[in-house]
């Protein structure tokens, strides 16, 4: 039992410090930089640096092109951010779209109250809060007020409204009231509002599905876990319209076809992945099955993506709001049906920490820790980096440009690297993760070849320039 117990915490510090290794090496190569870093900071927003942007595009490009652009049944659609307030009331985000929050009586700091008590969700009550009563983690007391439900939608005025008019004449206040609108929530309600325009100008057959990439907005009440929880982020939704009796079978292939993406086309290790089959009592009222997959992130399990059975739900409610039918009716048989759907839904910044603890490694190398990123090298931000061997033989450097030149005509995302020495050129391209360095020296000039050293296994071989 102590064994255990000592066991547990070993792995507890190893895991922490290899987040705040992550963290420090995104910081350090300019991947990821916290949000307005230089006037300190804005709780909940992240920047993605010249790598980090790469590695992001890298991301969405593999997953646009593997869900819409090799499929015939899958369309891509980009809708705005600012959406008609009546897609919040419709989809039920403005009435329950909200968290739990507590205010310590002492300090009045808030917090969200399920997350102060363990094993509570959302559900909870100010009585089972009250029965456990923690202490305040910013003062230490336990005087704490009611719960209340706090919206998360980030909420802004659209048109000429000026701050006064919200406490101006009745006509100044209804103004302000009726121009609120909400940074979208979650994209999925985009999909949703232009099934109509989509089916009305494609005329896709079910089962087909929309694709969105796109921010969205979620006024956290602790953001925190670095990337997983925060307040601005990016969302990569599918809606899949199924006809009502195939709703098991497409659910089934999309849930597999999702993990083999994770793992053939992300990098992410099946050991690493785990299934939560979500139990009814846990389920939206109107899901009949519910996946949360789920990725062992070096702080603990968390959910990398879910994937939900909607029924009709949604395009129901946007019938019911719109006035407008959203049956389909089939190009055979002539029936008529609103269509179910399937939704698999990845949050692109929990993407993009799996893929960077998948791929983080140290290792041993001539007597010293190296750190590297395996990222797969569809993602890996430069494919090859081009280096002359000294950077003071003007007839190294000139060959190695016209490498540089060629590949980079070629492969696009060729980096160019003469700075330092070049176990230290090595030792940098291995922590941005770039899969290839080539080395242009005195034999290149002999008979050009060149040394193509591996990423992974710090091998090199001499390859002939026009081979490369
Ligand atoms: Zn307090």
């Amino acid at each position: 039992m102590k064994l255990a117990l000592w066991a547990s915490f070993l792995c507890y510090n190893f895991y922490m410090s290899k987040l705040d290794d992550i963290v420090s090496l995104c910081k350090r190569r300019g991947f990821i930089f916290p949000g307005s870093d230089v006037y300190g900071g804005m709780a909940g927003t992240w920047d993605f640096g010249p790598l980090g942007v790469m590695l992001k595009n890298n991301l969405v490009n593999t997953w646009w092109s593997h869900w819409v652009d090799q499929r015939d049944d899958m369309f891509g659609i980009d809708a705005a951010i600012i959406m008609n307030p009546t897609t919040w009331e419709a989809s039920g985000h403005t009435a329950t779209f909200a968290d739990p929050l507590i205010e310590c009586n002492e300090c009045h700091s808030r917090f969200r109250a399920d997350k102060l008590v363990d094993g509570y969700s959302e559900s909870i009550t100010t009585e089972e809060f009250k029965a456990i009563n923690p202490a305040c983690p910013n003062c230490g007391k336990t005087n704490w007020g009611s719960i209340r439900k706090f919206n998360m939608m980030f909420s802004t005025h659209v048109g000429a409204v000026l701050p006064e008019d919200e406490s101006g004449s009745e006509s100044d206040k209804e103004l302000a009231r009726r121009s609120i609108a909400y940074l979208r929530p979650e994209t999925a309600q985009g999909i949703f509002t232009n099934y109509k325009n989509v089916v009305d100008t494609i005329y896709p057959s079910v089962p087909f599905g929309l694709c969105q990439f796109g921010k969205s907005f979620r006024n956290e009440i602790s953001p925190r876990d670095y990337i997983l929880r925060d307040r601005e982020c990016s969302q990569f939704e599918i809606e899949y319209f199924v006809h009502p009796n195939t709703w098991a079978e497409n659910f089934e292939t999309i849930h597999k076809e999702y993990l083999d993406f994770l793992t053939n086309k992300l990098g992410l290790k099946a050991e690493n992945i785990h299934e939560l089959e979500v139990p009814e009592e846990d389920r939206a009222f109107y899901s009949k099955r519910t996946i949360d997959i789920m990725y062992n992130y070096p702080n603990g399990e968390e959910e990398l993506m879910g994937i939900a059975y909607r029924t009709d739900y949604d395009l129901s409610n946007v019938a019911k709001a719109s006035g407008k039918n959203m049956e389909y009716r089939d190009k055979i048989t002539g029936e008529t049906f609103v269509p179910h759907v399937i939704e698999p839904s990845m949050g692109l910044e929990r993407a993009i920490l799996a893929i960077l603890s998948e791929a983080y490694y140290e290792d041993e190398m001539d007597g010293e820790t190296r750190v590297v990123l395996k990222l797969p090298e569809n993602l890996a931000p430069y494919k090859f980096c081009v280096s002359p061997l000294l950077k003071n033989k003007p007839e190294l450097v000139d060959k190695a440009r016209e490498v540089y030149n060629q590949l980079k005509a070629k492969y696009t995302f060729v980096t160019w690297d003469d700075s330092g020495n070049i176990g230290k050129r090595y030792r940098k391209q291995d922590e941005i993760g770039t899969p290839k360095c080539i080395v242009i020296d005195f034999d290149t000039l002999e008979d050009d070849t060149v040394t193509v050293r591996d990423r992974d296994t710090a091998e090199q071989v001499r390859v002939k320039i026009n081979e490369l």
